[in-house]
């Protein structure tokens, strides 16, 4: 399965925002985005410098490429998908990213970052409707039965991740039982829904590929 290898931060610092792509690191004073103004490299150019509308549209692409820790060929796939959907294709495409299952296991605080997530969806943590699915852009649907295999729920990583749902709870539009670590996709999710994507603009991203 191919996937990012790169040092997350540096994802981050290339885009010289916060892709949040270390769970509860990145909302500590060790997020090195605090600190570095510069891009990553040796010689890095800074961000003052004036880029193109088709620079602009790419790096919103790349951010949100990140986020949701995919690569090329398959953010087209999505972004194909959600331009077939009725409606905006911008929030269709940010529907789709949400319900995949290894950003549900994100949200329903079984992992501290998609990154976790997408590592115990490979490795066979998590079952749907009773089924174990190893797939991490498996589409969740509604009242599909989300849960951490019984003999995973033990997992260190699992309890110490459930301690953010305590203090913050999850999305309106899931639901969640801690203690059987299961949970279900109430609704679609909306775009509105979705306030935690800083200033991402999606319509840059439609510009882009409607090229
Ligand atoms: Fe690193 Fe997270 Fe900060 Fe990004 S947001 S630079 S991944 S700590």
């Amino acid at each position: 399965m191919a996937r990012y290898t790169e040092s997350k931060c540096r994802l981050c610092r290339a885009e010289n925002t916060k892709l949040y792509l270390k769970g509860a690191r990145c909302y500590s004073d060790k997020c090195p985005i605090n600190k570095k103004r510069n891009k990553p490299g040796k010689h890095p150019r800074y961000r003052s410098r004036k880029m193109s509308d088709y620079g602009i549209q790419l790096r919103e692409k790349q951010k949100v490429k990140r986020m949701y820790g995919m690569l090329e060929r398959q953010f087209r796939i999505f972004f194909d998908k959600a331009d077939r959907m009725p409606g905006k294709t911008g929030d269709n495409l940010i529907s789709l990213l949400e319900r995949r299952l290894d950003n549900i296991i994100f949200r329903m605080r079984f992992a501290t970052s998609r990154n976790q997530a997408r590592q115990m969806v490979s490795h066979g943590h998590v079952l749907v409707n009773g089924r174990k699915v190893t797939i991490p852009s498996y589409l969740v649907r509604v009242d599909d039965k989300v849960e951490i295999k019984e003999r995973s729920r033990n997992l260190q990583m699992i309890k110490e991740s459930l301690k953010e749902y305590t203090k913050s709870g999850v999305e309106p539009w899931l639901q969640v039982d801690p203690d059987s670590a299961q949970g279900s996709m109430k609704a679609i999710p909306r775009r509105a829904e979705v306030t935690d994507l800083g200033d991402i603009k999606e319509q840059l991203i439609v510009e882009l590929y409607s090229k």
